[in-house]
């Protein structure tokens, strides 16, 4: 690391001059610029799939059409391996709990256009409507001690989790491990402007 003090260098600077210094770290770009990948880390395309490492920062562009970005959305993702499923015959809770212990996690800021940002804000207000409908049902079905409306309301409750999980979500992990993330759901256009993996 270099440890010269910007004010040395703009001291020296015409009036007008930007304070800019061209020779500073990289830091985070919003402006759009096609191929910046900013942070420590590295972000890579391999076929369909975006892969980055766990501290990388992504590109400042939509991931869903490559436009500039205006709203970043951190995205908590977690994997395991698709095998556990496996353990869903043994039981439900069997599963969940094994998932809980042994899913990988990561963190990974995902850019949306406007556009892009505000058509997910819908969809994520249709899948909390549709939530509140079923506690509405199954609230309801307490009242008029009705199975029917108790049925309904795990019905629209399950209809919920799928569209969150559909709609809502954005990218799909498909491997995450200590030092890597893999994801599917991000445009060609924007696979196509980063480098290829292992190339
Ligand atoms: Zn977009």
């Amino acid at each position: 690391m270099s440890d010269y003090k910007p004010s040395q260098l703009t001291m020296r600077q015409a009036p007008g001059a930007t304070l800019e210094n061209p020779y500073s770290a990289p830091r985070s770009d919003y402006s759009g610029n096609s191929r910046t990948v900013a942070g420590n880390g590295r972000v890579w395309h391999e076929g369909d799939e975006l892969v980055m490492d766990k501290d990388a920062e992504l590109p400042a562009r939509c991931i869903k059409c490559n436009g500039p970005e205006s709203k970043r959305v951190l995205k908590k993702l977690s994997w395991h391996s698709p095998w556990l499923y496996l353990l869903i015959f043994a039981g439900l809770l069997v599963y969940a709990i094994v998932a809980v212990i042994v899913s990988k996690r990561a963190k990974v800021g995902i850019g949306l256009c406007a556009a892009h940002a505000q058509s997910r804000q819908r969809k994520a207000w249709i899948a909390w409507g549709l939530f509140g409908a079923s506690v509405l049902s199954f609230i309801g079905s307490g009242v008029a001690d009705s199975g029917a409306l108790a049925g309904i309301g795990f019905l629209v409750l399950i209809a919920s989790g799928v569209f969150c999980a559909l709609a809502v979500r954005l990218v799909q992990p498909v491997r995450i491990d200590d030092r890597q993330v893999r994801l599917k759901g991000v445009c060609r256009d924007y696979l196509n402007s980063l480098n290829k993996f292992g190339g």
